[in-house]
């Protein structure tokens, strides 16, 4: 049995140690094209930012310690085509020679890229993506001597790479052509939060504004030229999405969801015998409303590699779904979401509900008690949850799981109502937040949709 995974970094070598540890036999090749495999790219702002200390620091494992798991790791190598009749590959070997190699069972986990602009000037010195590890110090070079930073995307890439310019003596401008930052995680009350919280720490951050070019001289870029005027910069990062890397699934007759994204089925199984697909590439299946989304994140790329590892070898695994929980920080908040939106309720027709309350992080006569926001959005009449949004101390926030967990079993508030949470003064409140929220929700579910007295 021959394993062939293409991409060395969360789903691609999470499906390399399953397969191994299912099959001790079989013979697991990885193909990365890069020079580098199983890092986390989620510390990359932080090394950026002074927080960690470098970036081998976010390797998790080494090519000579995947040796001696018995998984045989080639960097530098690039798949270039799949041949899934005869069941072969094309490699090439650092930019060489190509060779065709075999497989008995093919993982695609190729990725995501940044999304280039087509504009004018973007290979200039100093415009940056940041995508893995040589991108990272490709800014960290950039740096040097820098003053002033253009941040383009305000999504939670552009946020952090925000905060980490500031924490490197940067003045930052933050550039966002939607009506606010984090349009796509929060609803509009929440985003301006955060853009609160951005503009509190000095980040001059422009919404509504469209970049048109970047413009340079002796080859440096210089500035961005908007549909509002021109900024001086020394550095630009270009944080305005990713596009999944399909293009080797799409020569092999795999088929695309509507996303964009490669569609596998609960064994991370594509529709052609014997390739599987997994991580930000692939589609899940979202568990609130059971439709296909793309949400290229950490944990559903380790855990989707683990099920394509362990099916691969001859096991049997599937995949959950997810309930599209995602965390960050921006300076002293920390931003948490899981589940829906009420924008994102109300876009897919559904009848929902959406309570906010404001209250302290922990007992408010304990030391540094903060203020927490958070929304609950339930469905009306049936009081089914359909998400959380939390902003509060980075330190709280991680409570948005309680919610997660509920998505994940299509829990109600009332259920919610009902947990037995923990509680101590220096955490939370006797009656922590959550239940605060759930209490009114469950109230708010049961009225009538034109009464907003919840
Ligand atoms: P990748 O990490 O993209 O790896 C794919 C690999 O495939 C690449 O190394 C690529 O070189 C290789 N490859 C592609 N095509 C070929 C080919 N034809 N031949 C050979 N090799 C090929 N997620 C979170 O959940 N939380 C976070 O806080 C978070 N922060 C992030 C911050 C940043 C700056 C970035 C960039 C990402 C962050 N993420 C975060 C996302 C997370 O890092 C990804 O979900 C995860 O890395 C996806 O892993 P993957 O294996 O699917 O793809």
């Amino acid at each position: 049995m021959r394993i062939v995974i293409v991409g060395g970094v969360a789903a691609g070598m999470s499906a390399a140690t399953r397969a191994k540890r299912q099959n001790p036999d079989a013979e697991v090749v990885v193909y990365e094209r890069g020079g580098y495999i199983s890092y986390g790219a989620c510390g990359l702002p932080y090394v950026i930012g002074g927080e960690v200390e470098n970036f081998e620091q976010l390797i998790a494992r080494t090519p000579e310690r995947m040796r001696g798991e018995g998984i045989h790791v080639r960097l530098g190598h690039d798949v270039t085509g799949v041949d899934s009749k005869a069941q072969t590959i094309t490699v090439c070997e650092n930019g060489g020679a190509t060779r065709t190699e075999p497989y008995d069972r093919l993982l695609i986990a190729t990725g995501v890229s940044p999304i280039r602009p087509d504009w004018a000037r973007t290979d200039a010195a100093g415009v940056h993506v940041l995508r893995d590890i040589p991108d990272g110090q490709a800014i960290e070079a950039s740096l040097k001597g820098a003053k002033r930073g253009i941040i383009v995307g305000g999504g939670y890439i552009g946020l952090e790479l925000a905060e980490a310019l500031h924490s490197r003596g940067l003045s930052v401008v933050l550039l966002e052509r939607s009506p606010s930052v984090a349009g796509r995680i929060l609803d509009p009350e929440y985003q301006q939060r955060v853009q609160g919280e951005l503009e509190a720490n000095d980040i001059d951050v422009r919404c509504g504004v469209t970049v048109e070019a970047l413009t340079a001289k002796n080859g440096r870029v210089t500035g961005v030229q908007t549909d509002q005027g021109l900024l001086r910069g020394d550095v630009v990062m270009v944080a305005v999405g990713v596009r999944p890397n399909v293009g080797l699934a799409k020569s092999a007759g795999v088929k695309l969801g509507k996303t964009g994204a490669i569609r596998v089925d609960k064994h991370q199984q594509t529709n052609v015998p014997h390739i599987y697909a997994a991580g930000d590439n692939t589609e899940s299946i979202q568990r609130v409303t059971r439709r296909h989304v793309h949400v290229p994140l950490g944990l559903t790329a380790n855990r989707m590699g683990r099920v394509a590892g362990v099916n691969m070898a001859g096991g049997e695994a599937q995949f959950p779904g997810i309930v599209g929980s995602g965390i960050f920080k921006v300076f002293n908040l920390g931003v948490a979401r899981t589940g829906l939106t009420q924008n994102e309720a109300d876009a897919l027709g559904l009848s929902a509900v959406s309570v906010d309350v404001t209250s302290t992080d922990h007992a408010g006569y304990y030391p540094d008690a903060a203020p927490i926001h958070v929304r609950l959005t339930s469905e009306r009449g049936t009081g089914r949850l359909l998400g959380a949004q939390i902003l509060g101390h980075p330190s709280s926030v991680k409570r948005i799981d309680v919610i997660a967990a509920l998505l994940h079993s299509r829990g109600k508030v009332h259920d919610l109502a009902e947990v037995d949470l923990s509680y101590a003064p220096p955490f939370s409140s006797v009656w922590d937040v959550l239940l605060v929220a759930a209490g009114k929700a469950s109230q708010a579910a049961r009225l009538p949709k034109d009464d907003t007295s919840a």
